[in-house]
């Protein structure tokens, strides 16, 4: 069997983006648009923007959004164009969860199941946020079950 960290067929992957510095909403859909423009990557749909408390963060409210995609790059390499994309947008990490100018997670990648020091998806934390799970369920319903739903439904978020 091929490891998932070797594969060559493309895969649906969903990746989640956020950012509250700076021109935060720029940030995300100018993070949409180099998605989008990754030879390795076809961008099959994009959630709306949707403005968010921080969670495990402060300073000011999120943008945040989620793709779907088609990825020919394998998990591992995806991740490292995510993080050039991040790193592009001069992100600085002075502490953890440090208020950022861009944050690209891996939500899902395919049925994979990695675990690991560099990634781990399905995304650990990604069933615990509203962040995540309206802009996913706006564009996978059929991935958020009505229970992630209600038990995330006291965090505040509003869609632009
Ligand atoms: P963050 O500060 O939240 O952007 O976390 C970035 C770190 O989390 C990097 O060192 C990644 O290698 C690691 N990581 C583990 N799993 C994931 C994932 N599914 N998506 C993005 N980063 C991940």
């Amino acid at each position: 069997m091929i490891p998932a960290s070797d594969q060559r067929e493309p895969v649906i992957a969903f990746i989640a983006l956020g950012a509250n510095l700076g021109d935060a909403r720029a940030a995300v859909v100018n993070a949409m648009d180099q998605i989008a423009g990754l030879p390795s990557v076809q961008l099959l749909a994009r959630s709306a923007l949707y403005q968010t408390a921080p969670v495990e963060s402060s300073g000011a409210d999120y943008i945040n959004a989620v793709v779907k995609v088609l990825s020919i790059s394998p998990a591992y390499s995806l991740l490292s164009l995510l993080q050039n994309i991040e790193q592009m947008t001069g992100r600085e990490r002075p502490y953890t969860n440090a208020p950022r100018t861009l944050d690209l997670d891996l939500l899902l990648f395919g049925s994979a199941t990695i675990e690991s020091e560099k990634l781990t998806v399905p995304h650990p934390r990604m069933r615990l946020r509203a962040f995540v799970l309206l802009p996913l369920h706006e564009i996978a319903p059929e991935l958020v079950p009505a229970a992630d739903l209600l038990r995330v439904a006291a965090q505040r978020i509003h869609k632009l």
